[in-house]
């Protein structure tokens, strides 16, 4: 593993574990899978695990297994204040409370504002005393740095970014989302600025893993390097000297090891012009078939009419970076037949979705666009044939 500073000189791998999706048993976290990976990922080096007071069961998920394993005190935990339920002064310590007993800890490593998109809602937290409560905090050593994740525009991330004095901040970045959000000019500022930058989203969403069309597989096994797709995208970034660490979520053992080999051998400045014209071919690819730019983020969820808005785009880009057939096959198992219909076709219009999409993508427009293909008429007979069925009252 290698590892670069914060801004206390402190030592972390430039592999961070994300915790948003570990894998569902019963309803729950399957405690003994994640603990499995979790502890391969710390055996090998990593010790920086960021969750969120909303990634549900995430934050007690991880009390239970540091505890267990004995390692609080060896690794850093980044979490996050769900700012969009802070309403008053007395709701920061509610929530903060809960999230340090969740985490079985005394402190936090790394805590962030959770999903800034503008200046508004920092002017916001300020309003309701956040300065003066961050200052008590650090004072009573319960929070160690301070920082904030974005995903509005580069103005806004500068103007956030310049306002206060952050100890570290995060960033969704990829090779795909160069210039999108904070993007390459928002992690040169922070750097320049000494400030650590930590990266979400390294392979958006998994989908610089999954979706990749066969094309783009293509170009980079002809590169003549012996790169996966992931260890492309992570590469990318561990290029990039501005870069601190990154976040992936990773769901195998061998997901966190083949992660791990690549953050003990990736190295700042080590991409050759080629392996950039390859990347560039492979966007050329992806650009091209893509249809809505939608990382499965779902922070446009939940809609009040129940539309799948992700689920829904996910299928929608399947059938072009895939085939369309696997794309309504996808449709079908996802959305179409769950219990609880999920159907474009369910939207009212109220843009609700549209104000919280990092990515800006005018969903109600998209949602029309992707119903009409995703469900042509056999297609909405046939769903509604096997709805009837599979859902039929029984005695
Ligand atoms: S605009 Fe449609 S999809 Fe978006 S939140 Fe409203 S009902 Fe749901
Ligand atoms: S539509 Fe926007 S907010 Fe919703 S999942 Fe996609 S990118 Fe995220």
């Amino acid at each position: 593993m290698q590892y670069r500073k914060d801004r206390n000189g402190n030592n972390l791998s430039i592999l961070g574990f994300g915790c948003m999706r570990f894998t569902k048993k019963g309803g729950g976290i399957d405690i003994a899978k994640a603990e499995q990976e979790l502890m391969t990922a710390y055996r090998a080096g990593v010790n920086y695990f960021d969750t969120a007071y909303v990634y549900s069961g995430s934050e007690a998920a991880l009390g239970e297994i540091f505890e267990r394993n004995h390692i609080r005190d060896k690794i850093n935990i980044a979490t996050k204040l769900p700012q969009y339920l802070i309403g008053n002064r007395a709701a920061l310590d509610r929530y903060f409370q809960e999230e340090l007993s969740r985490l079985r800890t005394d402190h936090i490593d790394y805590y962030l504002m959770h999903h800034l998109t503008d200046v508004a809602m920092w002017e916001k937290l300020k309003n309701i005393g956040i300065l003066e409560w961050i200052q008590e905090k650090k004072q009573a050593g319960a929070i160690r740095n301070i920082g904030f994740s974005y995903h509005g525009n580069t103005d806004n991330f500068l103007k956030i970014l310049n306002d206060y004095g952050w100890d570290f901040c995060q960033i969704q970045y990829n090779y795909l989302d160069e210039v999108a959000q904070a993007g390459r000019d928002g992690l040169r500022a922070a750097a320049a600025k000494g400030i650590p930058v930590m990266i979400m989203e390294p392979l958006r969403g998994g989908k610089l893993v999954n979706m990749l069309p066969d094309q783009a597989k293509k170009a980079m096994k002809s590169s003549g390097r012996s790169w996966e797709p992931a260890e492309w995208g992570l590469r990318w970034l561990y290029n990039q000297p501005e870069v601190t660490v990154v976040l992936s979520g990773m769901n195998s053992v061998e997901m966190v090891e083949a992660n791990c080999r690549t953050a003990s051998e990736a190295t700042a400045g080590s991409l050759t012009p080629d392996d950039f014209a390859t990347l560039e071919a492979v966007k050329d690819v992806i650009r091209e078939r893509e249809k809505v730019g939608c990382t499965g983020c779902r922070y446009c969820m939940p809609c009040p009419k129940g539309v799948d808005i992700p689920g829904i785009f996910r299928c929608y880009n399947t059938m072009y970076t895939e085939t369309k057939s696997q794309g309504r096959f996808q449709f079908a198992q996802t959305v179409g037949l769950t219990r609880e219909p999920a159907f474009a076709s369910q939207c009212i219009r109220c843009g609700k979705c549209e104000q919280h999409c990092p990515q800006s993508i005018p969903i109600r427009e998209k949602l029309q666009e992707a119903d009409k293909a995703l469900r042509p008429l056999p297609y909405k007979i046939g769903i509604q044939a096997a709805r009837a069925f599979m859902f039929r009252k029984t005695r």
